[in-house]
């Protein structure tokens, strides 16, 4: 722990000192510490850190408003959140900067002690390592994609979404991939927000979608139906050509708008609210299905959910992943389940890792399940591969 560089900010100098003292005794010993959230803003521009611990409760700017400009500025690799408050809060905290992209390895109570904070310290390692290595890829630039685009190097994977009780095959999601003969392969993360930067997110939307319709039309060909989800970028709902584009697209491929379902993240419609929904109101009138995805991950609230012309919530993997271990957690999960049924939403729960999270998803009446545990995005011609041979024989092990 000794090479750690580590940040404690908390206003109380009894408590501050009784964190430095516990960072000492295990052995950190590149310490600083700051008394309020704009010092430790102040002292992290000028150098970042491994690791903040930040106190929630401070005058002049709190935790809450520091752990989102540590995330935005990407001043630290981590975050550990303490409060005397209670513990939904601080969970919720830690909701809020993982979905702003900062791993949080600990969200206590306080007092911190000795056991918790070494614990937490050490997921610092796994963190590095479990990082995926395309992550750490220069940015890519607004003419790579156009190389991309041009040179067919963008393609689509495949992730199935399972009925949670019968296990029936209900749809899959497409999810954008990028093989690079040079670069390797670079993921949606890392381009999609450079061509929403660049002005080029219409032309990769378009791009992609005619690769999804095209593949479904393959399917439905070979006589195998079920619905396909696509990704629309929050920044094509204020497209008004987007709507008829997309019927006219579809119905060219000979594909029921019933079998597409549109995925827009909740925080897309948070801001430009009007125009996005007038966006989605109108491919609903014309059949597709619409799904908020990420809910969860924002701070959308169920009156603002219930102006969306939605038909599935899609949970999103920080509410789902591990819920089976965290009661708190699922207090919430079982509330949004609740809530989607009561707005006639179907559920989806993203990111289902482990046969104890997905016995508890079905007991909470959750209606699809997609993620790893189930099946990893896959290219199109392995799909009925695995529809095959390790559908069954998950059929025949989650009986
Ligand atoms: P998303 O829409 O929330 O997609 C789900 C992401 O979670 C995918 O990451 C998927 O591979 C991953 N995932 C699925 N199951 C699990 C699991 O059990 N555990 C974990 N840890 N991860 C799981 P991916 O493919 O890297 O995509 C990341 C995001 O990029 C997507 O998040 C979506 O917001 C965006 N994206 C992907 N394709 C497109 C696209 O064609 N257009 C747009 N606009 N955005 C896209
Ligand atoms: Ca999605
Ligand atoms: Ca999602």
């Amino acid at each position: 722990m000794g090479e750690l560089n580590l940040l404690v900010v908390d206003d109380s100098d009894v408590q501050r000192k009784f964190a430095l003292d516990l960072c000492r005794t295990i052995g950190v010993s590149r310490l600083r510490d700051a008394s309020n959230g704009s010092l430790a803003l102040d002292q992290l521009r000028q150098q970042h850190a491994d690791v903040v611990i930040v106190d929630l409760e401070m005058p002049v700017m709190d935790g809450v408003e520091l752990i989102r400009h540590i995330a935005k500025e990407s001043l630290a690799r981590a975050v550990i959140i303490l409060s005397s408050k209670d513990p939904v809060l601080i969970s919720s905290v830690g909701t809020m900067a993982e979905a702003d992209g900062l791993p949080v390895l600990g969200t206590f109570n306080k007092p911190l002690n000795q056991d918790l904070l070494r614990c937490g310290l050490k997921q610092l390692g796994s963190l590095t390592a479990q990082k995926d290595p395309s992550q750490r890829l220069e940015e890519v630039t607004a003419d790579d994609i156009g190389v991309a685009l041009r040179s067919g190097y963008l393609t689509l994977y495949y992730q199935p979404k399972l009925t949670a009780k019968g296990l029936l095959l209900k749809g899959v999601e497409a999810l954008a991939r990028w093989h690079d003969p040079v670069k390797g392969t670079i993921s949606p993360a890392q381009f999609i927000a450079v061509a929403e930067r660049h002005g080029l997110i219409d032309v990769l939307t378009r791009h992609l979608l005619e690769i999804a319709l095209q593949q479904k039309q393959q399917w439905q060909r070979r006589g195998v139906s079920f619905n396909v989800a696509f990704n629309l970028s929050p920044l094509s709902l204020a497209d008004p050509a987007l709507v008829d584009w997309i019927a006219k697209l579809t119905a060219q491929y000979g594909i029921a708008s019933g079998e597409i379902t549109l995925e827009v993240t909740e925080n897309a419609l948070l801001g430009e609210l009007a125009s996005s929904i007038q966006t989605l109101a109108r491919l609903r009138l014309k059949g597709f299905g619409i799904a908020i995805d990420d809910y969860g991950s924002g701070f959308a609230n169920a009156q603002q959910l219930s102006r969306v012309p939605a038909t599935e919530l899609k949970i999103d993997r920080a509410l789902v992943h591990n819920v089976a271990t965290r009661p708190q957690q699922r207090t919430i999960l079982q509330n949004t389940v609740e809530m989607a049924h009561q707005l006639q939403l179907v559920t989806v729960a993203e990111g289902v890792e482990h046969r104890e999270d997905f016995d508890l998803l079905r007991q909470l009446n959750v209606e699809l399940i997609q993620g790893y545990f189930l099946a990893k995005p896959m290219p199109a011609d392995k799909l009925m591969q695995w529809m095959q041979t390790d559908l069954a024989q998950l059929r025949k092990d989650l009986r």
